[in-house]
Protein backbone atom coordinates (compact mmCIF):
# COMPACT_ATOMS: atom_id res chain seq x y z
CA UNK A 1 0.00 0.00 0.00
CA UNK A 2 3.04 2.78 1.03
CA UNK A 3 5.14 1.23 -1.55
CA UNK A 4 2.13 1.94 -4.45
CA UNK A 5 1.77 5.40 -2.57
CA UNK A 6 5.21 6.39 -3.06
CA UNK A 7 5.58 4.36 -6.83
CA UNK A 8 2.95 7.12 -7.55
CA UNK A 9 5.04 9.69 -6.84
CA UNK A 10 7.45 8.31 -9.28
CA UNK A 11 5.21 7.99 -12.36
CA UNK A 12 6.40 10.99 -14.41
CA UNK A 13 8.23 9.29 -17.32
CA UNK A 14 11.28 11.43 -16.44
CA UNK A 15 11.82 9.34 -13.59
CA UNK A 16 12.19 5.93 -15.80
CA UNK A 17 14.85 7.68 -17.45
CA UNK A 18 16.96 9.06 -14.86
CA UNK A 19 16.08 5.10 -13.26
CA UNK A 20 17.32 3.74 -16.80
CA UNK A 21 20.33 6.15 -16.74
CA UNK A 22 21.55 5.37 -13.26
CA UNK A 23 21.80 1.89 -13.80
CA UNK A 24 23.88 2.38 -16.94
CA UNK A 25 26.26 4.31 -14.96
CA UNK A 26 26.27 1.82 -12.33
CA UNK A 27 24.92 4.22 -9.50
CA UNK A 28 22.54 4.90 -7.08
CA UNK A 29 19.96 7.78 -7.10
CA UNK A 30 16.92 8.99 -5.11
CA UNK A 31 14.57 12.14 -5.90
CA UNK A 32 14.48 13.84 -1.99
CA UNK A 33 13.65 17.37 -0.54
CA UNK A 34 10.27 19.58 -1.99
CA UNK A 35 9.51 17.05 -4.52
CA UNK A 36 8.79 14.14 -1.91
CA UNK A 37 7.62 16.77 0.73
CA UNK A 38 5.05 18.01 -1.32
CA UNK A 39 3.94 14.76 -3.19
CA UNK A 40 3.06 13.51 0.46
CA UNK A 41 1.55 16.57 1.55
CA UNK A 42 -0.61 16.38 -2.02
CA UNK A 43 0.28 19.99 -2.60
CA UNK A 44 -0.03 19.69 -6.54
CA UNK A 45 2.30 18.70 -9.11
CA UNK A 46 5.69 19.96 -8.44
CA UNK A 47 7.28 20.99 -11.62
CA UNK A 48 10.97 20.56 -9.73
CA UNK A 49 12.76 18.05 -8.72
CA UNK A 50 16.30 17.22 -7.13
CA UNK A 51 17.85 14.17 -7.72
CA UNK A 52 21.29 13.16 -5.38
CA UNK A 53 22.96 10.53 -7.03
CA UNK A 54 26.15 9.15 -5.09
CA UNK A 55 28.80 9.99 -7.64
CA UNK A 56 28.68 12.65 -10.26
CA UNK A 57 25.64 14.71 -10.20
CA UNK A 58 26.85 16.01 -13.52
CA UNK A 59 27.76 12.80 -15.52
CA UNK A 60 24.62 11.45 -14.28
CA UNK A 61 22.60 14.54 -15.98
CA UNK A 62 24.32 14.01 -18.91
CA UNK A 63 23.75 10.82 -19.57
CA UNK A 64 20.10 11.70 -18.75
CA UNK A 65 19.89 13.71 -21.57
CA UNK A 66 21.86 11.51 -23.86
CA UNK A 67 18.54 8.99 -23.28
CA UNK A 68 15.91 11.46 -23.29
CA UNK A 69 14.01 12.09 -26.84
CA UNK A 70 14.00 15.51 -26.98
CA UNK A 71 18.21 15.48 -25.83
CA UNK A 72 17.51 18.53 -23.94
CA UNK A 73 20.32 20.79 -23.31
CA UNK A 74 22.58 20.54 -19.87
CA UNK A 75 23.43 23.33 -17.72
CA UNK A 76 26.26 22.66 -15.24
CA UNK A 77 27.11 24.83 -12.47
CA UNK A 78 30.66 23.48 -11.51
CA UNK A 79 31.02 25.67 -8.54
CA UNK A 80 28.74 23.50 -7.17
CA UNK A 81 29.17 20.70 -8.38
CA UNK A 82 25.48 20.62 -9.87
CA UNK A 83 23.76 20.11 -13.46
CA UNK A 84 19.99 20.93 -14.42
CA UNK A 85 17.78 19.76 -17.49
CA UNK A 86 14.32 20.70 -18.44
CA UNK A 87 11.96 18.33 -19.79
CA UNK A 88 8.51 19.19 -21.00
CA UNK A 89 7.44 21.67 -17.97
CA UNK A 90 9.63 19.81 -15.48
CA UNK A 91 13.05 21.25 -14.18
CA UNK A 92 15.52 18.54 -12.76
CA UNK A 93 18.63 19.45 -10.43
CA UNK A 94 21.12 16.59 -10.15
CA UNK A 95 23.90 16.66 -7.38
CA UNK A 96 26.45 14.01 -6.12
CA UNK A 97 25.74 13.41 -2.33
CA UNK A 98 28.22 15.46 -0.09
CA UNK A 99 29.27 16.24 2.99
CA UNK A 100 29.35 19.79 4.28
CA UNK A 101 31.53 21.63 6.69
CA UNK A 102 30.99 25.08 7.57
CA UNK A 103 33.28 27.79 8.41
CA UNK A 104 32.19 31.55 10.51
CA UNK A 105 32.15 34.47 7.97
CA UNK A 106 29.64 32.36 4.93
CA UNK A 107 27.29 30.18 4.35
CA UNK A 108 29.45 28.23 1.21
CA UNK A 109 30.35 25.25 2.92
CA UNK A 110 33.52 23.02 1.99
CA UNK A 111 32.17 20.03 0.13
CA UNK A 112 33.05 16.45 -0.09
CA UNK A 113 31.71 13.26 -1.78
CA UNK A 114 29.39 11.35 0.68
CA UNK A 115 26.72 9.20 1.07
CA UNK A 116 23.04 9.39 1.00
CA UNK A 117 23.20 9.54 4.41
CA UNK A 118 25.69 12.37 4.64
CA UNK A 119 23.54 13.77 2.25
CA UNK A 120 20.42 13.72 4.19
CA UNK A 121 22.44 15.12 7.28
CA UNK A 122 23.01 18.14 5.30
CA UNK A 123 19.52 19.02 4.39
CA UNK A 124 17.76 21.53 6.30
CA UNK A 125 14.44 20.14 7.96
CA UNK A 126 13.12 16.45 8.65
CA UNK A 127 10.65 17.14 6.17
CA UNK A 128 12.87 17.97 3.54
CA UNK A 129 15.31 15.13 4.19
CA UNK A 130 13.17 12.78 2.75
CA UNK A 131 14.32 10.58 -0.02
CA UNK A 132 12.91 7.82 -2.39
CA UNK A 133 14.58 5.54 -4.54
CA UNK A 134 14.79 5.40 -7.83
CA UNK A 135 17.41 2.19 -8.26
CA UNK A 136 15.52 -0.38 -10.07
CA UNK A 137 16.09 -3.23 -7.04
CA UNK A 138 14.12 -0.85 -4.68
CA UNK A 139 11.99 1.72 -6.88
CA UNK A 140 9.95 3.79 -4.32
CA UNK A 141 11.44 2.81 -1.58
CA UNK A 142 11.44 5.78 1.12
CA UNK A 143 14.44 6.51 3.27
CA UNK A 144 13.48 8.68 6.48
CA UNK A 145 16.20 8.42 8.88
CA UNK A 146 15.15 11.72 10.73
CA UNK A 147 11.48 10.72 10.75
CA UNK A 148 10.28 13.10 8.55
CA UNK A 149 6.89 10.99 7.81
CA UNK A 150 5.91 11.50 11.82
CA UNK A 151 7.01 15.46 11.06
CA UNK A 152 5.16 15.88 8.38
CA UNK A 153 1.99 13.60 9.89
CA UNK A 154 2.44 16.03 13.12
CA UNK A 155 3.09 18.97 11.09
CA UNK A 156 6.50 20.20 12.72
CA UNK A 157 9.42 22.14 11.26
CA UNK A 158 12.70 20.32 12.32
CA UNK A 159 16.41 20.23 11.60
CA UNK A 160 17.99 16.67 11.47
CA UNK A 161 21.00 17.98 13.47
CA UNK A 162 21.58 20.22 16.71
CA UNK A 163 19.19 23.27 15.44
CA UNK A 164 21.68 25.76 16.59
CA UNK A 165 24.77 24.17 14.64
CA UNK A 166 22.19 24.12 11.61
CA UNK A 167 20.73 27.69 11.59
CA UNK A 168 24.22 29.12 12.47
CA UNK A 169 26.43 27.04 9.59
CA UNK A 170 23.52 28.72 7.22
CA UNK A 171 21.42 31.05 8.50
CA UNK A 172 18.98 31.96 5.95
CA UNK A 173 17.35 28.38 7.05
CA UNK A 174 15.96 30.54 9.40
CA UNK A 175 14.06 32.33 6.86
CA UNK A 176 13.24 28.92 5.28
CA UNK A 177 12.14 27.25 8.70
CA UNK A 178 9.82 30.48 9.43
CA UNK A 179 8.74 30.21 5.46
CA UNK A 180 7.72 26.85 5.47
CA UNK A 181 5.29 27.20 8.77
CA UNK A 182 3.67 29.56 7.15
CA UNK A 183 3.08 28.36 3.26
CA UNK A 184 2.46 24.78 5.06
CA UNK A 185 1.00 26.03 8.50
CA UNK A 186 3.38 24.18 10.80
CA UNK A 187 4.67 24.34 13.93
CA UNK A 188 7.92 25.39 14.17
CA UNK A 189 9.55 23.09 16.82
CA UNK A 190 10.58 25.08 20.19
CA UNK A 191 14.38 24.13 19.93
CA UNK A 192 14.28 25.37 16.59
CA UNK A 193 12.68 28.93 17.72
CA UNK A 194 15.36 29.31 20.51
CA UNK A 195 18.14 28.34 18.42
CA UNK A 196 16.83 30.98 15.64
CA UNK A 197 17.10 33.76 18.25
CA UNK A 198 20.27 32.97 19.66
CA UNK A 199 21.24 33.29 15.86
CA UNK A 200 19.11 35.89 14.32
CA UNK A 201 22.15 38.60 14.21
CA UNK A 202 23.66 36.44 11.88
CA UNK A 203 21.14 36.86 8.68
CA UNK A 204 23.42 39.55 8.00
CA UNK A 205 25.70 37.59 6.14
CA UNK A 206 22.51 36.65 3.75
CA UNK A 207 22.56 38.38 0.72
CA UNK A 208 19.11 40.68 0.62
CA UNK A 209 17.68 38.59 -2.62
CA UNK A 210 17.70 35.77 -0.69
CA UNK A 211 16.02 37.40 2.07
CA UNK A 212 13.30 39.01 0.18
CA UNK A 213 12.59 35.53 -1.91
CA UNK A 214 11.75 34.12 1.54
CA UNK A 215 9.58 37.36 2.73
CA UNK A 216 7.91 36.88 -0.48
CA UNK A 217 7.06 33.55 -0.17
CA UNK A 218 5.56 34.41 3.28
CA UNK A 219 3.53 37.32 1.68
CA UNK A 220 2.53 34.62 -0.56
CA UNK A 221 0.82 32.04 1.95
CA UNK A 222 -3.05 32.04 2.73
CA UNK A 223 -2.38 33.60 6.49
CA UNK A 224 1.06 35.60 6.53
CA UNK A 225 0.80 37.05 10.04
CA UNK A 226 2.83 33.09 10.74
CA UNK A 227 5.35 34.06 9.21
CA UNK A 228 5.80 37.58 10.43
CA UNK A 229 4.81 36.78 14.41
CA UNK A 230 7.38 34.30 14.51
CA UNK A 231 10.05 36.82 12.69
CA UNK A 232 8.95 39.29 15.24
CA UNK A 233 9.54 37.14 18.17
CA UNK A 234 12.93 35.74 17.01
CA UNK A 235 14.10 39.04 16.24
CA UNK A 236 14.96 38.48 12.28
CA UNK A 237 12.23 41.17 11.35
CA UNK A 238 14.11 44.30 13.39
CA UNK A 239 16.62 43.38 11.35
CA UNK A 240 15.09 43.35 8.00
CA UNK A 241 12.09 45.55 8.37
CA UNK A 242 12.60 47.76 11.48
CA UNK A 243 10.24 50.02 10.09
CA UNK A 244 7.45 47.96 11.08
CA UNK A 245 8.77 47.24 14.62
CA UNK A 246 8.54 50.84 14.64
CA UNK A 247 4.67 50.26 15.20
CA UNK A 248 4.57 48.12 17.59
CA UNK A 249 3.62 49.28 21.37
CA UNK A 250 0.80 51.07 22.43
CA UNK A 251 1.40 54.56 24.10
CA UNK A 252 -1.23 56.21 26.59
CA UNK A 253 -1.30 59.73 27.70
CA UNK A 254 -3.81 61.78 29.57
CA UNK A 255 -5.91 58.34 29.06
CA UNK A 256 -6.05 58.20 25.47
CA UNK A 257 -4.37 55.28 23.85
CA UNK A 258 -4.17 54.35 20.08
CA UNK A 259 -4.10 51.35 18.87
CA UNK A 260 -0.83 48.64 18.19
CA UNK A 261 -0.27 49.03 14.51
CA UNK A 262 2.19 46.01 14.22
CA UNK A 263 -0.67 44.00 15.33
CA UNK A 264 -3.29 45.76 13.01
CA UNK A 265 -0.96 45.63 10.22
CA UNK A 266 -0.60 41.86 9.99
CA UNK A 267 -4.61 41.67 10.49
CA UNK A 268 -4.65 43.67 7.28
CA UNK A 269 -1.84 41.52 5.62
CA UNK A 270 -4.27 38.33 6.71
CA UNK A 271 -7.58 39.98 5.42
CA UNK A 272 -6.14 41.21 2.01
CA UNK A 273 -5.08 37.79 1.28
CA UNK A 274 -8.26 36.23 1.67
CA UNK A 275 -9.09 38.94 -1.10
CA UNK A 276 -6.16 38.91 -3.47
CA UNK A 277 -3.07 36.46 -4.55
CA UNK A 278 -0.72 39.26 -5.81
CA UNK A 279 2.28 40.05 -3.76
CA UNK A 280 2.68 43.21 -4.56
CA UNK A 281 -0.58 44.54 -2.81
CA UNK A 282 -0.15 42.32 -0.12
CA UNK A 283 3.29 44.08 0.24
CA UNK A 284 1.45 47.60 0.19
CA UNK A 285 -0.98 46.14 2.68
CA UNK A 286 2.25 45.21 5.45
CA UNK A 287 3.63 48.68 4.43
CA UNK A 288 0.67 50.91 4.62
CA UNK A 289 0.81 52.00 8.00
CA UNK A 290 4.69 52.32 8.22
CA UNK A 291 4.65 56.29 7.90
CA UNK A 292 2.70 56.22 11.31
CA UNK A 293 5.65 55.68 13.62
CA UNK A 294 7.69 59.07 12.82
CA UNK A 295 4.81 61.12 12.45
CA UNK A 296 2.88 60.20 16.21
CA UNK A 297 1.71 63.02 18.02
CA UNK A 298 -0.28 63.60 21.38
CA UNK A 299 -2.09 67.08 21.13
CA UNK A 300 -4.20 67.77 24.06
CA UNK A 301 -7.25 68.42 22.40
CA UNK A 302 -7.46 65.89 19.65
CA UNK A 303 -5.25 62.84 20.98
CA UNK A 304 -3.20 60.91 18.70
CA UNK A 305 -2.65 61.95 15.15
CA UNK A 306 -0.38 60.66 12.30
CA UNK A 307 -0.80 63.66 9.90
CA UNK A 308 0.59 62.86 6.55
CA UNK A 309 1.87 59.79 7.04
CA UNK A 310 0.82 58.53 4.10
CA UNK A 311 2.80 60.46 2.40
CA UNK A 312 5.43 60.14 4.89
CA UNK A 313 5.44 56.19 4.39
CA UNK A 314 5.44 56.09 0.58
CA UNK A 315 8.63 58.08 1.00
CA UNK A 316 9.76 55.32 2.89
CA UNK A 317 8.76 52.59 0.88
CA UNK A 318 11.82 53.69 -1.94
CA UNK A 319 14.43 53.85 1.02
CA UNK A 320 13.15 50.33 2.22
CA UNK A 321 12.73 48.78 -1.62
CA UNK A 322 16.58 49.88 -1.97
CA UNK A 323 17.73 48.81 1.39
CA UNK A 324 16.50 45.28 0.62
CA UNK A 325 17.42 45.46 -3.35
CA UNK A 326 14.00 45.27 -4.35
CA UNK A 327 13.25 46.19 -8.29
CA UNK A 328 12.79 49.44 -8.04
CA UNK A 329 10.62 49.95 -11.02
CA UNK A 330 6.49 49.88 -11.54
CA UNK A 331 5.71 47.48 -8.53
CA UNK A 332 7.50 49.47 -6.31
CA UNK A 333 5.22 52.87 -7.58
CA UNK A 334 2.46 50.73 -7.36
CA UNK A 335 3.18 49.93 -3.49
CA UNK A 336 4.03 53.80 -3.02
CA UNK A 337 0.96 54.80 -4.57
CA UNK A 338 -1.43 52.35 -2.53
CA UNK A 339 0.11 53.60 0.26
CA UNK A 340 0.07 57.42 -0.37
CA UNK A 341 -3.74 57.27 -1.41
CA UNK A 342 -4.54 54.11 1.15
CA UNK A 343 -6.86 56.86 3.24
CA UNK A 344 -8.77 58.66 0.67
CA UNK A 345 -11.55 56.09 0.24
CA UNK A 346 -11.94 56.31 3.84
CA UNK A 347 -12.66 59.99 3.71
CA UNK A 348 -14.89 59.11 0.99
CA UNK A 349 -16.86 56.80 3.15
CA UNK A 350 -18.68 59.31 5.53
CA UNK A 351 -19.70 61.93 2.42
CA UNK A 352 -19.70 60.81 -1.27
CA UNK A 353 -19.58 63.60 -3.30
CA UNK A 354 -19.58 63.65 -7.10
CA UNK A 355 -16.06 65.73 -7.36
CA UNK A 356 -14.41 63.68 -4.54
CA UNK A 357 -15.09 60.49 -6.56
CA UNK A 358 -14.02 61.73 -9.63
CA UNK A 359 -10.60 63.01 -8.28
CA UNK A 360 -9.79 59.53 -6.31
CA UNK A 361 -10.62 57.91 -9.73
CA UNK A 362 -8.42 60.07 -11.21
CA UNK A 363 -5.52 59.58 -8.82
CA UNK A 364 -6.29 55.94 -8.80
CA UNK A 365 -6.20 54.96 -12.30
CA UNK A 366 -6.26 52.02 -12.96
CA UNK A 367 -5.41 50.67 -9.08
CA UNK A 368 -9.10 52.27 -7.75
CA UNK A 369 -9.86 48.37 -7.15
CA UNK A 370 -6.79 47.71 -5.49
CA UNK A 371 -7.51 50.68 -3.78
CA UNK A 372 -10.57 49.81 -2.74
CA UNK A 373 -9.12 46.11 -1.48
CA UNK A 374 -6.60 47.69 0.78
CA UNK A 375 -9.48 49.70 2.29
CA UNK A 376 -11.54 46.85 3.04
CA UNK A 377 -9.00 44.76 4.35
CA UNK A 378 -7.91 47.48 6.88
CA UNK A 379 -11.04 47.03 8.83
CA UNK A 380 -10.18 45.41 11.69
CA UNK A 381 -12.66 47.11 14.38
CA UNK A 382 -13.86 43.93 16.47
CA UNK A 383 -16.83 46.16 17.24
CA UNK A 384 -19.27 44.01 14.65
CA UNK A 385 -21.86 46.96 14.19
CA UNK A 386 -19.03 49.04 13.24
CA UNK A 387 -17.09 46.89 11.28
CA UNK A 388 -20.74 46.05 9.52
CA UNK A 389 -21.23 49.78 8.47
CA UNK A 390 -17.48 50.23 7.58
CA UNK A 391 -18.14 47.65 5.13
CA UNK A 392 -21.26 48.64 4.01
CA UNK A 393 -19.70 52.36 3.22
CA UNK A 394 -17.34 50.81 1.68
CA UNK A 395 -19.82 49.21 -0.94
CA UNK A 396 -21.67 52.74 -1.41
CA UNK A 397 -18.09 54.10 -2.33
CA UNK A 398 -17.56 51.12 -4.92
CA UNK A 399 -21.15 51.41 -6.33
CA UNK A 400 -20.48 55.15 -6.99
CA UNK A 401 -16.85 54.98 -8.12
CA UNK A 402 -18.84 52.55 -10.82
CA UNK A 403 -21.44 55.14 -11.85
CA UNK A 404 -19.18 58.10 -11.85
CA UNK A 405 -16.77 56.25 -14.16
CA UNK A 406 -19.44 55.11 -16.28
CA UNK A 407 -21.04 58.65 -16.50
CA UNK A 408 -17.98 60.69 -16.72
CA UNK A 409 -15.05 58.40 -17.61
CA UNK A 410 -12.65 59.89 -15.67
CA UNK A 411 -10.36 56.95 -15.47
CA UNK A 412 -6.61 58.10 -16.82
CA UNK A 413 -8.43 60.87 -18.91
CA UNK A 414 -6.12 63.31 -20.34
CA UNK A 415 -8.02 66.55 -20.79
CA UNK A 416 -9.37 67.19 -23.98
CA UNK A 417 -7.36 69.91 -24.54
CA UNK A 418 -3.72 69.28 -25.11
CA UNK A 419 -1.08 72.09 -24.54
CA UNK A 420 -0.24 72.46 -27.75
CA UNK A 421 -3.50 73.63 -28.57
CA UNK A 422 -3.41 76.32 -25.88
CA UNK A 423 -0.52 77.44 -27.85
CA UNK A 424 -1.79 77.82 -30.95
CA UNK A 425 -5.56 79.45 -29.91
CA UNK A 426 -3.06 82.30 -27.84
CA UNK A 427 0.19 82.35 -29.93
CA UNK A 428 2.28 81.61 -27.06
CA UNK A 429 5.66 80.29 -26.68
CA UNK A 430 6.46 77.19 -24.07
CA UNK A 431 5.32 79.50 -20.61
CA UNK A 432 3.76 79.40 -17.26
CA UNK A 433 0.36 80.09 -18.42
CA UNK A 434 0.14 76.80 -20.59
CA UNK A 435 0.13 75.01 -17.60
CA UNK A 436 -1.84 77.01 -15.70
CA UNK A 437 -4.83 76.87 -18.17
CA UNK A 438 -4.44 73.03 -18.44
CA UNK A 439 -4.34 72.26 -14.52
CA UNK A 440 -7.57 74.96 -14.35
CA UNK A 441 -9.23 72.78 -17.23
CA UNK A 442 -8.52 69.00 -15.39
CA UNK A 443 -10.01 71.00 -12.14
CA UNK A 444 -12.82 72.29 -13.57
CA UNK A 445 -13.48 68.51 -14.72
CA UNK A 446 -12.98 66.82 -11.67
CA UNK A 447 -14.98 69.88 -9.78
CA UNK A 448 -18.03 68.95 -12.25
CA UNK A 449 -17.77 72.59 -13.51
CA UNK A 450 -17.65 71.07 -16.97
CA UNK A 451 -18.24 68.20 -18.30
CA UNK A 452 -15.53 65.86 -19.65
CA UNK A 453 -15.72 67.15 -22.92
CA UNK A 454 -13.95 69.04 -25.97
CA UNK A 455 -16.22 71.71 -26.72
CA UNK A 456 -16.87 72.86 -22.93
CA UNK A 457 -13.30 72.31 -22.47
CA UNK A 458 -12.60 74.87 -25.46
CA UNK A 459 -14.68 77.72 -24.30
CA UNK A 460 -13.54 77.07 -20.55
CA UNK A 461 -10.13 77.87 -22.13
CA UNK A 462 -10.86 80.60 -23.75
CA UNK A 463 -12.22 82.21 -20.33
CA UNK A 464 -9.45 81.57 -18.70
CA UNK A 465 -6.83 82.70 -21.24
CA UNK A 466 -9.14 86.29 -21.03
CA UNK A 467 -8.80 86.13 -17.07
CA UNK A 468 -5.32 85.33 -17.93
CA UNK A 469 -4.37 88.55 -19.95
CA UNK A 470 -4.01 86.31 -23.31
CA UNK A 471 -5.09 87.29 -26.52
CA UNK A 472 -6.94 84.80 -28.85
CA UNK A 473 -4.92 84.33 -32.31
CA UNK A 474 -7.40 84.82 -35.05
P1 LIG B 1 10.47 25.20 -2.52
O1 LIG B 1 10.90 24.67 -3.85
O2 LIG B 1 9.03 25.25 -2.27
O3 LIG B 1 11.15 26.49 -2.20
P2 LIG B 1 12.21 23.20 -1.47
O4 LIG B 1 12.27 22.49 -0.17
O5 LIG B 1 12.12 22.35 -2.69
O6 LIG B 1 10.99 24.20 -1.39
P3 LIG B 1 14.56 24.27 -2.64
O7 LIG B 1 15.22 25.59 -2.41
O8 LIG B 1 14.02 23.94 -3.98
O9 LIG B 1 13.44 24.16 -1.54
O10 LIG B 1 15.62 23.18 -2.19
C1 LIG B 1 15.50 21.79 -2.47
C2 LIG B 1 16.00 20.97 -1.29
O11 LIG B 1 17.35 21.31 -1.00
C3 LIG B 1 15.25 21.20 0.00
O12 LIG B 1 14.11 20.42 0.10
C4 LIG B 1 16.30 20.83 1.04
O13 LIG B 1 16.40 19.44 1.17
C5 LIG B 1 17.57 21.31 0.39
N1 LIG B 1 17.90 22.69 0.79
C6 LIG B 1 17.57 23.85 0.16
N2 LIG B 1 18.10 24.90 0.77
C7 LIG B 1 18.78 24.43 1.83
C8 LIG B 1 19.56 25.03 2.85
N3 LIG B 1 19.72 26.36 2.92
N4 LIG B 1 20.13 24.22 3.76
C9 LIG B 1 19.99 22.87 3.69
N5 LIG B 1 19.27 22.26 2.77
C10 LIG B 1 18.68 23.00 1.84
MG1 LIG C 1 12.17 23.08 -4.71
Amino acid sequence: MQEQFYKEALSADIFKYISEATEELQLESYVIGGYVRDFILQRGNAKDIDIVTVGSGIKLAQKVADLLPNKPKVQVFKTYGTAMLRYQDIEVEFVGARKESYSENSRNPEVSEGTLQDDQNRRDFTINALALSINKNSYGKLLDPFNGIQDLENKIIRTPLDPDITYSDDPLRMMRAIRFSSQLNFKIEDRSLQAISKNSERIDIITKERIVDELNKILASDKPSIGFLHLEKTGLLERILPELIALKGVEEVEGQKHKDNFYHTLEVVDNISENTEDVWLRWAALLHDIGKAPTKKFHKKNGWTFHSHEFVGSKMVFKLFKRLKMPLNNKMKFVQKMVLLSSRPIVLASEVTDSAVRRLIFDAGDDIDSLMTLCEADITTKNPKKFKRYHKNFELVRQKIKEVEERDHVRNFQPPITGEEIMETFNLKPCREIGQIKEAIKEAILEGIIPNEYEASYEFMVKKGEELGLIIEQ
